[in-house]
């Protein structure tokens, strides 16, 4: 099965490292997110794989075959390692038609005429661009361009396709519509797509896999679901989701049945993990996503609202707890007025629990309050 795989690949430039003993392996088929703040080596990791940067250490094979290892100095070339690229900025020919932008590459690859024409026809047609072939880039949309450009780097039928934060210059609007095709183009062409975003809502959206990276260091490499539900530790919990976890700095004692009594904002509670686990500090911080912390009559917790910002599907709530603000989301067109009393209550076996002084997730589980 065509795969690619990364074994301790490093990236130094003098004494700094851009990218720090990362393994992973890339499935075949997979559409692989590498996500995190400025910096951490997203665009550095790609280049390495496509070929594009020399790692300084490591080896990296694609579909089996070694095309870098520092040891034996194999380093095949960009070229030679069967990838297409999509970056920002899509560098379409300006002087060719939408039809010889993407026939352009095949005739360099020699393929025959009858099949570039039956190539291209296909591209058109997945991309939705057929009406637009004899046009210039010119007389096109950004959107249109857009997709051009992805025809043309798939027209060659590579193993591969690289994107580099292909989205960043296209309006909001456009950007959420080519999010869809691009989710539903990698479905339709079975090919491997590893993309860089900072965008965690882009990661989210697309991914099969999120690779989340932090000053060079891979923090948690999973299907984005296990990313937001379980995240491995404090950055990856913080850095997905939007509105972000609710962070509540607490003082944990497990207790001999394996619960864990908790004192936090002038509350106690019991944490019951949903697998045993082991504390080793009595600093943790509790993380609640905002759709765990429910605003009902039932609850058992008195706060009141700091600000409530409807958006007509949803109202992310502001609640001020013992003069901490935390982050509810309620489904619906609801509003609440400033300063109004509420009673909510923590919900579900998705809250975690965060080893301060580490900053790992020890333990997920549900909540119960004490008194
Ligand atoms: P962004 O989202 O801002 O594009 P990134 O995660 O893609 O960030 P990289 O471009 O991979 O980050 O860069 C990782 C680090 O390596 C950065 O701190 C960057 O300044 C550094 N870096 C990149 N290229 C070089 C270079 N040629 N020489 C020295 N340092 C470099």
């Amino acid at each position: 099965m065509p795969h690619i795989e990364l074994i301790h690949v490093s990236k130094r430039w003098g004494n700094f490292v851009a990218v720090d003993d990362l393994n992973m392996v890339i499935d075949d088929r997979s559409f692989v997110i590498l996500l995190g703040p400025s910096g951490c080596g997203k665009t550095t990791t790609l280049r390495m794989i496509a070929g594009l940067e020399t790692p300084t250490q490591g080896k990296i094979t694609i579909d089996g075959v070694t095309v870098f290892d520092a040891e034996t100095g194999i380093n095949l070339s960009a070229a030679k390692r069967d990838i297409g690229f999509l970056f920002q900025n899509y560098a379409l020919w300006p002087h060719m038609t939408v039809f010889q932008n993407i026939s352009f590459g095949l005739e360099n690859l020699k393929w025959s005429k009858q099949a570039i024409k039956e190539r291209v026809a296909e591209m058109l047609k997945v991309l939705k661009i057929t009406q637009f072939a004899d046009r210039y880039p010119s007389e096109l949309s950004g959107g249109q361009q857009q997709r051009v450009a992805i025809a043309r780097t798939l027209a060659p039928k590579p193993k591969v396709l690289f994107m580099d934060e292909p989205l960043s210059n296209l309006d909001a609007k456009l950007r959420s519509e080519m999010r869809t095709e691009l989710k539903r183009l990698h479905a339709d062409t079975n090919s491997t797509f590893v993309y860089v975003t900072h965008d965690q809502l882009e990661a989210m959206t697309l991914a099969t896999q999120v690779c989340l990276m932090k000053d060079g260091l891979l923090q948690q490499y999973d299907p984005p679901l296990t990313v937001y539900g379980r995240p491995n530790n404090l950055f990856v919990a913080d850095f997905v989701g939007n509105p972000t976890m609710n962070f509540i700095d607490s003082l944990a004692e497990q207790l001999p049945d394996g619960s864990i009594r908790l004192k936090c904002l002038g509350l106690q509670a019991r944490f019951i993990p949903n697998s045993p686990c082991s504390l080793t500090s009595s600093r943790t911080i509790l993380g609640i996503r905002p759709e765990y912390l429910t605003i009902s009559d039932t609850g058992k917790i008195d706060a009141t609202v700091y600000s409530a910002l409807p958006s007509g599907m949803e109202t992310t709530v502001k609640i001020r707890l013992h003069e901490q603000l935390l982050s509810s989301v309620v489904f619906g067109a609801k509003d609440f007025p400033v300063d109004h009393p509420i009673k909510c209550s923590i919900d579900g076996d998705a809250i975690c629990l965060f080893d301060a002084d580490s900053t790992a997730c020890v333990a997920m589980g549900r909540i119960e309050m004490l008194g």
